[in-house]
């Protein structure tokens, strides 16, 4: 087949944006004699380079670009060291797709792109991306330089604009509808990352109001799994010499340590008998059994001698209500019996989290040096650390 050597990529754009990278890198290897061309053919895969929602009605032959194609072509327009094609690519594609490979790419095309522009486009970045994608977000702030010009405070509170927009981490295993904005993963290394990037800017004013955005939502921020470890992380790490990182400690330890102490400053009492809380929904025969079981405080088994779809049913009910019980199909007889028994998962569970919440609070009577001065929180903590072992 024959064409316009100029009209080369818009061939083979046809086939999406991924068989016009090869061509794009043929011109680069040749060197300046197809620079003119080289930065053409940028130009329109950058334009053609489908993003979001497009990439599902991607109607071309060809599949459509993945991440590592992102990365690739973030090289090819880092080589061409034009500022102009790096931004429209940064603006149009990599904050609408972005998911954490691209932050060693776009610490590089810093260089390239004037102050202004990079300022803008990762704060731009940064507000989009930081509910879905937290770690990496605080990944990319704590890889800025350490003297950021003026113009990167738009950056940085960005970030902590972005902390509003974080979601309740998805439950393990729990399906979710196509699209919602959860975070992937919320691990310590957020809070340090973001509280060590923060301190670089200004006086430092913004690591505390982060920590206090952070402190007031224990529920998106959990303390036993994600505040504890990071305050671990930051007396560690090389930031902590900074006032603003300091203060900022001090207060996720503060507040961590009350939330803890509300939860779990005695021990969880094992319920008093086997008496279920609960009012079923269902009042047909069967249920009114089962309520009368569930609220019984000495009956621990149950058996349900009924037929296949009544036992089914009392399934549904049970697991709708969450009972603490067992139940399970003795296959014996006709019709067959339904046994339920009686557990107490409710308390065995309060009682996993009572002792994951009583060793966060040794961690922090590990740090309470770091804890300003909070004696008497202090004292708590260790009377709640004694009752656990008594
Ligand atoms: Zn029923």
């Amino acid at each position: 087949m024959l064409w316009p050597s100029d009209r080369t990529i818009d061939v083979l754009l046809a086939g999406g944006v991924t068989t016009a990278i090869p061509s794009l890198k043929r011109l680069l290897a040749e060197g300046d004699s197809a620079w003119v061309q080289a930065f053409a053919a940028a130009r329109r895969i950058v334009e053609m380079w489908p993003v979001g929602s497009s990439r599902h009605s991607y109607t071309f032959a060809a599949a459509p670009p993945v991440p590592a194609d992102r990365l690739t072509m973030f090289a090819i327009l880092t080589e061409l060291n034009c500022s102009e094609l790096l931004e429209a690519f940064i603006r149009e594609v990599v904050v609408v797709d972005y998911d954490g490979s691209e932050n060693g790419a776009l610490i590089r095309a810093a260089g390239i792109l004037s102050e202004t522009q990079a300022a803008a486009l990762f704060s731009a970045l940064i507000g989009a991306r930081m509910p879905k994608y937290p770690n990496a977000c605080a990944e990319l702030l704590r890889a800025l330089p350490a003297n950021p010009p003026p113009s990167f405070l738009a950056v940085a509170d960005a970030a902590v604009e972005g902390l509003d927009g974080i979601e309740t981490p998805k439950p393990e295993n729990a399906w979710e509808p196509f699209g919602r904005g959860r975070p992937t993963g919320l691990g310590p290394e957020f809070i340090d990352n973001l509280i060590s990037g923060l301190q670089h800017f200004e006086d430092g004013t913004r690591c505390a109001v982060a920590a206090g955005k952070i402190a007031s939502r224990p529920d998106v921020f959990l303390p036993v799994t994600v505040v504890v470890p990071a305050i671990e992380r930051l007396v560690a790490g090389q930031s902590y010499g900074m006032p603003a990182v300091h203060r900022a400690v001090g207060a996720l330890w503060t507040t961590a340590a009350e939330f803890l102490l509300k939860r779990s400053e005695l021990p969880p009492r094992p319920p008093a008998d086997w008496r279920l809380d609960v009012q079923v929904s269902c009042h047909c025969e069967d249920c009114t059994e089962l309520q009368a079981f569930a609220s019984s405080p000495t009956e621990v088994v149950h058996r349900f001698r009924v037929r296949k779809e009544r036992r089914s049913h009392l399934h549904q009910i049970i697991d709708r209500h969450g009972l603490d019980m067992t139940h399970v199909t003795e296959r014996v007889g006709s019709p067959q019996t339904l046994v339920c028994t009686k557990d107490r998962r409710t308390f065995n569970a309060r009682v996993q989290e009572y002792r994951s919440e009583v060793a966060s609070m040794r961690a922090l009577l590990q740090l309470t040096k770091h804890s300003a001065s909070n004696a008497a929180l202090s004292k708590r903590l260790e009377a709640a650390v004694q009752a656990s072992a008594r």
